[in-house]
């Protein structure tokens, strides 16, 4: 009976809407894919977010059904390969290893007496209730992003002859860190796990907006100035950024 229900042509042929899925077949088997209907897309793309496995179609309000199930099958042999070279998830958990400043660095749960964190060499402490195990990581990564960046982005500003503004340690899915134009810095704690040139280069360019608000020639040179042959640390991110989206996930 429900098989009937959801064959009828009117249930299953409505309009798509955001927050709908749909199930592409591909060659690792069936692929549930996000729909996001944009009224500022002017073509059909599909996107894997580096931290996220569920694919998303983003789709022109115009767009009709067929359209985008067709595009969808075209493009399910890409779908498949993106998704089977996505970097394997690590959980902050015991045993796990992760990158701290760019060294591999192995979680454990100790016995320490109180409930803090503390790390030894290449291995990080957890002690106290192994329920906390991941939230307490996860806010000992943020304090040492926000005890390593804050340093480094006041030497910058003062370098600049610039007031340095409000820091916030967060987790975006698509930066790594951001400078709105009274000053105020984001930075995305996972730039703790990367090797500490390439933390120091972000600092770098957030703090170049503070002379210059965009992308433009003049705001890379000020880039260079702080953080001379920065292109090496831009470069790592762009090859293993995708990575870093990957812990604790
Ligand atoms: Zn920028």
């Amino acid at each position: 009976m429900f098989g009937q229900l959801f064959s009828t042509r009117s249930s299953v042929r409505r309009r798509l809407a955001s927050g709908d899925q749909l199930e592409v077949a591909t060659h690792i088997g069936v692929v549930r894919v996000d729909v996001r209907i944009s009224p500022r897309a002017r073509r059909l793309a599909l996107r894997i977010h580096p931290s996220d496995d569920t694919p998303e179609v983003v789709v022109p309000t115009r767009a009709a059904r067929a359209q985008v199930e067709d595009f969808l099958t075209a493009n399910a042999g890409w779908l498949a390969e993106r998704l089977a070279a996505q970097p394997p998830k690590v959980a902050f958990a015991p045993g796990s290893v992760i990158p701290f400043r760019g060294n591999p660095t192995t979680l454990e749960h100790a016995s320490l007496t109180g409930s803090g964190v503390r790390r030894e060499g290449d291995r990080i402490l957890v002690a106290g209730d192994a329920g906390l195990f991941d939230r307490k990581i996860r806010r000992w990564l943020a304090a040492e992003a926000l005890g390593t960046i804050a340093p480094e982005r006041d030497r910058f500003a003062a370098s600049l002859d610039r007031v340095a503004g409000r820091i916030r340690i967060t987790d975006p899915k698509s930066r790594w860190g951001s400078c709105s134009a009274d000053g105020t810095m984001t930075f995305s704690w996972r730039l703790i796990l990367a090797p500490p040139a390439v933390l120091t280069y972000v600092v770098a360019h957030e703090c170049a907006h503070l002379i210059e608000l965009n992308h433009s020639v003049r705001f890379w040179r000020v880039v260079d100035r702080l953080c001379p042959s920065s292109l090496g640390e831009r470069d790592w991110l762009k090859r293993n950024g995708a990575k870093l989206l990957r812990y604790g996930v």
